[in-house]
């Protein structure tokens, strides 16, 4: 929805439309703005979008914490039904959002509106949360005294999120830190402010009281640098790069500021000899490919052992090139494009290393050509890696997998958990045995048998070990451990 037209900006014969930012109940204009670019159609200015600048994002976090003390108190049935309709309104406009989404980031239509419907179920989700809080009363070491253990809201959460997850990375930040009585300020990633607006405008028209959500968009040195930095702000929740996501902890740490991160992956997904393999090729096309790659979870190493590497590989290469890459809102499309340039760049530069440290090009990797101009990558698949390889140490964060040759199991799971990361972990086997030693020691938050390292659900914890994720668990019930403190009361008579 527009808030606030800019007027005619263009050589007087085109209006471009000027989102806001929305600081201590208002919506609020800046001097400068972002221009959110269409990967499929680089031609496609979206809309612009205002970047706060480092005063703005001091007067959101003023206003959260302002409000605190309120929201902590409000009602928990008019909370809990808050977060009720801003999950029905998205899922009212889970199309026109989804196709936002997918104009914005490159993800599938039918990724776009999947997205979006997970960011409602989601809000409802905690919906039902914030009626279903529990403490613990336990009888005292002492006589007489009664010991009750309650939950309290952290205060100010500053959110940070990444371009990739547009709707339901923030969905699963700001829906708990509202249900546990938390003020938020919220900066989504610059690349892709879009989406990231309509769920603001729709938790705004909601209702939510002045001060209580603050929505911030703009760059990561200046707005995420002031969340990170400013004193009033009591947890930080940040989703995104491993670079960055150090550079967060050692300030939250700093300044003693609960914080959770979670960033990158590089996930394997193990294909035994027997495993069924028209099941295996489909998981790791879907875990390596879709969502272009852009996935923390994305299997990005599949590690196949001998007796089915042949047929794996041969399968594999005919599903992909059956792969239809194109614009993201085309029907036919199965793949879209990378999300921008950098990112584009950032792919080939790793398909180049990896061919000069001798891994073969078995398929893609080569630019293509639409009718609209975009950043179109052919998804690329590398054979003949090993393990030590730069291709399968380091996230790249796009249509791109290497495959690692093993022999046996034992060797899988090694490989397996060879790595600085350890968010998904996957397993493709007919076997009992080996899928149930697999669950038990892979070095993984989340493991996945005969299933997509990604692709989660949004009711049950999410994250990782490693270097993939610091802190507690998002999502599910899970989440309160983050966006609550814990308080122990003695109650003498
Ligand atoms: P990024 O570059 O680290 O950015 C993430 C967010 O941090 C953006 O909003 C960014 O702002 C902000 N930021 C940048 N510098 C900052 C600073 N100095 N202080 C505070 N905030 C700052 O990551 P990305 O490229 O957007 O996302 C891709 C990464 O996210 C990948 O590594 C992927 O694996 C990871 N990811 C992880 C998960 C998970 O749950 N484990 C899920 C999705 C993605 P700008 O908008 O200005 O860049």
């Amino acid at each position: 929805r527009l808030v606030g037209l800019t007027g005619n900006q263009f050589g007087g014969c085109m209006q471009r439309e000027k989102y806001l930012n929305y600081i201590a109940g208002e919506w609020v204009g800046g001097d400068e703005s972002s221009e959110n670019i269409n990967p499929s159609n680089i031609s496609e200015v979206i809309a612009d979008y205002v970047r706060a600048d480092r005063q703005q994002t001091k007067h959101a976090i003023e206003a959260a914490s302002a409000a605190s003390s309120d929201w902590a108190s409000y009602g928990v049935q008019a909370r809990s039904e808050l977060l009720d309709e801003i999950g029905n309104t998205l899922l009212a406009q889970k199309e026109s959002i989804g196709t936002l989404l997918s104009r914005e980031e490159g993800k599938t239509l039918p990724e776009g509106i999947g997205e979006v419907t997970r960011a409602a179920h989601i809000f409802k989700f905690f919906g039902g949360e914030v009626l279903r809080q529990t403490g613990d009363l336990l009888p005292s070491i002492r006589p007489e005294i009664d010991v009750e253990i309650l939950r309290d809201p952290m205060g100010v959460v500053g959110i940070i999120s990444p371009w990739n997850f547009p709707a339901a990375i923030p969905a699963w930040k700001i829906a708990p830190a509202l249900a546990y009585g938390n003020c938020v300020v919220f900066k989504p990633a610059d690349l892709v402010p879009g989406t990231a607006h309509a769920i603001a405008r729709i938790i705004v028209d909601a209702g939510v009281p002045s001060g209580v959500f603050n929505f911030v968009m703009g760059r990561g040195s200046v707005v995420g640098d002031e969340i990170v930095t400013n004193p009033k702000v009591d947890a930080i929740t940040f989703t995104g790069s491993v670079e960055t996501g150090r550079s967060v902890a050692q300030t939250a740490v700093a300044r003693m500021a609960k914080f959770q991160l979670e960033m990158g992956g590089k996930n394997p997904l193990v294909v035994l000899d027997d495993a069924d393999l028209s099941n295996a090729v489909e998981c790791a096309v879907n875990g390596a490919y879709f969502s272009t790659g852009q996935r923390c979870t994305a299997s990005s190493r599949l590690v196949v052992t001998d007796g089915i590497y042949d047929q794996f590989v041969d399968s594999l290469v005919n599903r992909l090139e059956r792969l239809k890459i194109g614009n993201a809102i085309d029907p036919n499309t199965d793949v879209g494009p990378v999300v921008d340039k950098n990112q584009l760049n950032q792919d080939l530069y790793y398909i180049e290393e990896a061919k000069k440290e001798g891994a073969k090009l078995a398929f893609g990797g080569d630019l293509l050509t639409r009718e609209t101009e975009g950043f179109y990558l052919q998804p690329a698949l590398f054979t003949e890696t090993d393990n030590d390889m730069r291709i399968n140490r380091e996230e790249v964060f796009g249509p791109v997998a290497s495959i690692i040759r093993v022999s046996d199991y034992e060797e899988a799971l090694s490989i397996a958990n060879d790595t600085e990361f350890g968010l998904s972990s996957g397993i493709c086997t007919a076997s009992l045995k080996y899928a149930t030693h697999f669950r038990r020691h892979a070095q993984a938050g989340m493991v996945m048998v005969n299933l997509p390292t990604a692709g989660v659900d949004s009711h049950v914890p999410f994250g990782g070990r490693k270097g993939s994720s610091y802190g507690s668990r998002e999502q599910g019930r899970y989440a309160q451990e983050f966006y609550t403190t814990v308080k122990t009361n003695y109650v003498g008579s």
